[in-house]
């Protein structure tokens, strides 16, 4: 089972994605979190590269790509690996960001977007995506609460935020059944539950 968080910066993907594989493990499956950019070497490299220069700074095309070659790497070493064993593989940030970042925030557009990374990563898709749907002004909250780490997007304006918001539901209003939306800014608890309810109703099939 291949599960993705996706979500807006300060959504509290990471959060939630730990719950759910506490949870997991704890009914003794194996679980495998991980996360995007990143996730192997290669990846973590192409993380600092991209968030190092700042956002807008490297050509869009150019940073679409190094998402692209790091999800191809993420894809075919870490997560395909790891679903040949039986693995739950839980990832923070996966194609949808990049539709979302590159597509919509950068303005390259979610088909050619969709297409390379089709091509990347073999047409490897979540059985679910968990959006966690973060209003942008809830999320400058977050993203200046503490956490937030000096790599993220927080300086950006609440309309970057907003076009990236709307991008993440167009996926999701695509193909509703592999997708499960929730409002980032509900309880922790009540979050975690619905979650899980989910993936348990998945795991059951
Ligand atoms: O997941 P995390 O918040 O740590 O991501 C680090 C930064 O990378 C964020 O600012 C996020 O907006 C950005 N990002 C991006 N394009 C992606 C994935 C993440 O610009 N495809």
């Amino acid at each position: 089972l291949f599960i993705a968080f996706e979500g807006g910066d300060g959504a509290g993907k990471s959060t939630q994605a730990a719950r759910l594989s506490d949870a997991l493990e704890s009914r003794g499956l194996s679980v495998l979190r991980t996360r995007e950019p990143g996730g192997t070497p290669i990846g973590e490299k192409l993380r600092s590269l991209v968030l190092d220069h700042g956002h807008g700074t490297i050509d869009a095309r150019t940073e679409a790509l190094m998402f692209a070659a790091a999800r191809a790497a993420h894809a075919s070493q870490v997560i395909r690996p790891a679903l040949a064993q039986g693995t739950v593989v839980i990832t923070d940030r996966y194609v949808d960001s990049s539709v979302a970042y590159q597509g919509a925030g950068r303005g390259l557009g979610a088909e050619g977007v969709l297409t390379l990374n089709e091509w990347a990563t073999e047409g490897l898709h979540p059985d679910l995506t968990v959006l966690l749907d973060v209003d942008p002004a809830d999320g400058r909250q977050r993203r200046t609460a503490g956490d937030a780490a000096e790599d993220r997007l927080e300086s950006e304006p609440d309309q970057f935020h907003s076009t990236i918001r709307h991008a993440f539901l167009d996926r999701a209003a695509a193909a509703p059944s592999s997708y499960l939306v929730l409002p980032a800014n509900a309880d922790i608890d009540s979050l975690a539950a619905k979650i899980l309810d989910r993936v348990e109703s998945l795991l059951r099939v």
